[in-house]
């Protein structure tokens, strides 16, 4: 590999870098220095710092084809080992080991899922993401389970497309919201969204048909869709199922309990949506007010019991682990509920702050990493326990104790839309504010994407640009 290929593959892995010495609590400005070099066998990197030198190397990858998916393999391959040279020499400096060793990115299942394509056989596959990443045994362990839980759901394929429906509103904000979702307000903006989004999908059905593809799982999110009063939630279901019949499985966000009464669960009911999501965050009252959600632990107990009485089958709960001023024995109050109240699926999230959230501007400190990682562990024991295995699983930036989410879920109650979401094998037309359309390109290990504004007020007015935006996309080499 030429030197110039790389100078280019390392060009812009200072963030990376940052985001390892982090897992480590160390300072974000450089405190060591490191070389990469090549030979005809393959890279070495070298990390010095803090008095210790750590050295790695790594084989090239194997060569495929396709000249340009070698320079992709051999890019991820040498910036892999920047960053695992890096955290050898913090793990020697420190003595911490962290719980997903040196994995910081988004989708640790893609590492799973690499080694099986090379034919290990599972358990290889998580020998190799111990030895060579240092991840612990039990989140190796639950990342094996994941995948395969995963690989028992209809595979992904280009004939295949997800369809997103954001709902942008919510009745309050929560303190560590960071979508672009609006405060209902006075709801001036609900009627012309609906109509804008009406547009749209009409449009996108059309899209849908032309591109010769079928719709696969579709997710109607936010924001809170539920907060739509009845009126407004039964036309937009009439035009949504008008615009997307036939998928395999729908869902809709029923997210803050105080938004649901008997008519708005009739309305749903009525359809064919299958799975509906009453997420409580936590059972406790005093974090409740604390975060900004404007229910009780009581109307969450209320909203489960209405939509049992109606005959709902799939109920998802989230959680939130971490969450301000919680200690592990809050978080066994919010576990004691979900056993009482016993929804098909879980997510147990673990709170990360954003910068666009108002915890970032409060400078809410997070709560530390033993504690982080008990609510987790107390988090699967109780999905465990109530006979849901993991199905999901993903991982963000500033999250407490460099923790996880997973979404638990009973035997043939996976969400397929999760999946496909997190793991990016399958193309998804969005609509609505904030929707981002994704094309895959499994190939060339290359995604297309297009985004829709956010802003609200803007996606009302640029609702056949956004509609333009995908028309393009999928128009793309057809
Ligand atoms: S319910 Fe969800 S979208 Fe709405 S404010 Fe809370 S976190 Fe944000």
């Amino acid at each position: 590999m030429p030197e110039h290929e790389i100078r280019e593959a390392l060009a812009s892995i200072e963030p990376d870098l940052v985001q390892i010495t982090r897992l480590f609590g160390l300072p974000d400005e450089p405190f060591y220095t490191w070389r990469m070099t090549a030979d005809g066998e393959g890279f070495t990197c070298v990390c010095e710092g803090m008095e210790q030198r750590t050295v790695r190397s790594v084989p090239f990858p194997e060569t495929a084809n396709d000249a340009r998916v070698n320079a992709l393999h051999r890019r991820r391959a040498c910036r892999r080992l920047c960053r695992q040279t890096l955290y050898d020499l913090c793990r020697l400096c420190t003595g911490i080991h962290p719980a997903w060793g040196s994995l910081t990115g988004i989708r640790p299942t893609r590492l799973i899922y690499e080694q099986l394509e090379r034919s290990c056989s599972p358990e290889e596959a998580k020998e190799q993401l111990i030895g060579g990443f240092d991840v612990l045994p039990e989140k190796a362990d639950l990342l094996l389970e994941t995948v395969l839980s995963q690989l028992k759901l209809p595979p992904p394929d280009d004939r295949y497309v997800d369809v997103y429906v954001g709902i942008p509103f919510c009745t309050t904000r929560c303190s560590y919201c960071s979508f672009s979702s609006g405060e209902l307000g006075k709801g001036t903006l609900v009627e012309p969204y609906l109509a804008a989004l009406e547009h749209e999908m009409e449009a996108g059905a059309q899209l849908l048909a032309e591109s010769g593809r079928q719709l696969r799982a579709l997710y109607v999110g936010g924001g809170t869709p539920t907060s739509l009063n009845e009126d407004q939630l039964r036309h937009f279901l009439s035009a949504l199922l008008r615009c997307f019949p036939g998928a395999c499985e729908y869902t809709v966000e029923a997210g803050r309990p105080d938004t649901l009464n008997p008519e708005k669960l009739r309305i749903l009911r009525d359809t064919p949506i299958g799975r509906i999501s009453i997420n409580p965050q936590t059972m406790n009252d005093r974090t409740l007010r604390v975060i900004g959600r404007a229910h009780t632990a009581a109307q969450t107990r209320e909203a489960y019991a209405m939509a049992r009485e109606l005959g709902f089958h799939h109920i998802n709960m989230d959680v939130i682990a971490g969450l301000p001023g919680e200690s592990l024995e809050d978080f066994a109050v919010t576990m004691d509920a979900a056993r009482e109240l016993r929804p098909e699926s879980l997510t147990v999230h673990t709170l990360a702050i954003k910068r666009s959230s108002r915890l970032h501007l409060e400078q809410f400190p997070l709560p530390d990493a033993a504690t982080a990682a008990a609510m987790t562990a107390m988090g699967r024991e109780t999905a465990r326990g109530m006979g849901l295995s993991p199905y999901y699983l993903y991982r963000q930036k500033q999250m407490a104790g460099a923790q996880e989410n997973v979404g638990y879920a009973l035997p043939d109650h996976a969400c397929l839309y999760n999946v496909d979401i997190m793991e990016e094998q399958t193309h998804i037309l969005a609509f609505g504010a904030g929707g981002i359309s994704k094309r895959i390109y499994p190939d060339e290990g290359h995604i297309g994407r297009a985004p829709n504004v956010s802003n609200i007020g803007q996606y009302i007015e640029r609702t056949d640009e956004m509609i333009e935006r995908k028309r393009r996309l999928f128009a793309e080499e057809e």
